[in-house]
């Protein structure tokens, strides 16, 4: 039998229903690794894909340790969708060829929501192009109810920026070129001022003051439970009021084998970790080490570096995010989370990163190299010519500037297949770091005529603790784990069938060698015993269960004393 193989062109972005059709033809041609299911419906009655990637023959998903990863949950986040689908087709395609794979699916099961947010994305991959954020509550131009409403008014399938001559104005063009604005100094008079705006027209305007308000239809990865707060930006009427989020959530609760996740997002091109609230000093400090060091790794791989939301990615401390998805697995899950923002514009033109989470006004320099770079590799779908437009309100203005979601938001398709590939491998590495039960030892000693004592020894294999995080400890989030020997035909239970055994360290926990001022090394491997009144030559089963670890299972058959 030949291998199937589907081809992708991954050097493109596809629409909803190219995407489907394209995880349509994975699943029929990958029955038995592929399940492809749809987990929702979103307001404008698309399906929220889900894919779930496991061997059935080495035991069902739900006895496997399993990996979560997400994409465009932003509906602007093109790049992160192509990373989903990458990851579906990577995984399937090097099953059997990769020795990673081969071990993940053989091992473990992952699971894949290739677009969270269909109708949001259908938007933004079509013209007018602008960054829309919403998820298809509203759709574009219904989103605010007055001030300026983003609109294409120079027909060019573009929403780019109005620069509008004002003595007032903050911007001025460059000297080096004036395609390019740059701010006006503190204390600087006697040039051309402008004032910039978002290209619509503005209702209700007053003659004097330009409003805008911030869109209605919200931010889903602000509608989760962790922290949700009505007070943020996009948090939407409550936590799971919208059908995106409650299918997310409803799928990532059905899966409590679920040990690590990876929630994809444009830009930046780091790799964040939680908290999204909290400095690192309440972290606890395992989960701490843990982060740091899984994120080295995801760092070897992609070039991104791994920083905490709350300490490098929230310019005002005093308004932390709230209602994030990643603080509901990591703080109310236990799961160790990770967010991606792939593709960085400014570092790929050769600019220095100064800040990871940079508002700050470029100056000529860093612009200049950043447009040089927009006009080779992205040419007029990432810049449009500024045009002289007369503006209903504001008269005569100029219409034009950097295509933002096709420049700063994703990057050129050319670029996407190696930057999905390292990702993803990345995914993988995490993937197979989750703790992994296995009955190591098992015998039967014979005690008297037909009585036995069966021992059992039950281990991790994995980088991961059989708890995750110290997070779901604390929060007695974290289920023991346990070890049952089942008795079947022509034996007796003379001991309780189930023991618990607690919870098994992980590689993690010795990155020293030992040192009566490092911390204790718990258990990685700890003993069951049981008492069994059984007839020689009957076979045995036992059975370890992790929640996050999976479930193993052994034999062992009994044998009459010498
Ligand atoms: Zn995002």
């Amino acid at each position: 039998m030949t291998t199937p193989r589907v081809d992708i062109p991954f050097d493109r972005y596809h629409d909803y229903d190219a995407m489907t059709e394209h995880l349509s033809a994975l699943a029929t041609a990958f029955p038995k690794l592929m399940k492809l299911q749809s987990i929702g419906t979103t307001h404008r009655g698309r399906d929220i894909w889900a894919v779930t990637l496991t061997n059935p023959d080495t035991g069902p998903e739900s006895d496997k340790p399993g990996f979560y990863l997400d994409a465009q949950i932003h509906a602007e986040e093109h790049a992160t969708s192509a990373v989903a689908l990458y990851a579906v087709w990577h995984l399937l395609h090097a099953y059997g060829e990769d020795d990673e794979v081969t071990r993940l699916l053989d091992r473990q099961a992952v699971y894949v929501l290739p677009r969270i947010n269909p109708d949001g994305a259908e938007y933004a991959l079509q013209p007018p192009f602008f960054p829309w954020c919403g998820n298809g509550r509203y759709a574009p131009g219904e989103e605010r109810e007055t001030g300026l409403i983003p609109t294409d008014l120079d027909g060019d399938g573009y929403i780019t920026t109005m620069r509008v001559p004002d003595p007032k104005g903050e911007w001025k063009k460059s000297e080096q070129d004036p395609r390019l604005m740059v701010q006006r100094a503190p204390g600087e008079e006697g040039g051309e001022y402008y004032r910039l705006y978002p290209e619509g027209p503005i209702r209700d305007y007053d003659g004097a003051h330009v409003v805008i308000e911030k869109p209605r239809d919200g931010n889903l990865n602000r509608n989760f439970p962790a922290n949700w707060s009505n007070v943020e930006y996009g948090a939407f009427e409550a936590a799971l009021s919208e059908p995106e989020s409650r299918a997310v959530a409803r799928f990532i609760l059905d899966r409590p084998n679920i040990a690590g996740m990876n929630a994809y997002h444009t830009h930046g091109g780091i790799i964040l970790r939680p908290s999204m609230t909290q400095p690192d000093e309440t972290m606890p400090p395992r989960d701490l080490a843990l982060y740091e060091e899984i994120g080295k790794v995801g760092e070897s791989l992609t070039g991104y570096p791994t920083v905490s939301i709350y300490e490098e990615f929230t310019p005002d401390k005093s308004k932390p995010r709230h209602g994030g998805l990643m603080d509901w697995t990591y703080e109310q899950m236990g799961i160790v989370s990770f967010g991606t923002e792939v593709w960085d514009l400014e570092r790929e033109a050769g600019v220095e990163k100064t800040a990871y989470y940079n508002l700050h006004p470029r100056d000529d320099e860093t612009q200049a190299k950043v447009f040089a770079w927009v006009l080779e590799n992205v040419g007029e779908h990432g810049f449009r010519d500024w045009t002289p437009f007369e503006h209903p309100q504001l008269g005569p203005v100029e219409v034009g500037g950097m295509v933002y979601i096709w420049t700063y938001r994703n990057p050129p398709p050319a670029l996407l297949e190696k930057l999905c590939h390292d990702n993803v491998r990345f995914c993988v590495r995490h993937a197979l770091a989750a703790p992994r039960i296995e009955i190591d030892d098992v015998d039967a000693r014979p005690l008297a005529d037909g009585l036995y004592e069966v021992r059992a020894v039950i281990s991790n294999h994995g980088y991961l603790p059989t708890n995750l995080t110290d997070v779901a400890l604390e929060r007695e989030l974290a289920v023991p784990v346990e070890v049952e020997l089942k008795a079947g035909d022509g034996s007796t239970l003379e001991s309780p069938a189930t023991v618990e055994i607690g919870h098994l360290a992980g590689r993690n926990e010795r990155r020293f060698p030992w040192s009566p001022w490092g911390p204790e090394w718990t258990a990685n491997a700890v003993p069951a015993t049981w008492i069994v009144r059984a007839s020689a030559g009957t076979s045995l089963e036992i059975e370890a269960r992790s929640e996050r670890g999976g479930v193993a299972r052994a034999t062992v058959a009994v044998a009459s004393a010498q």
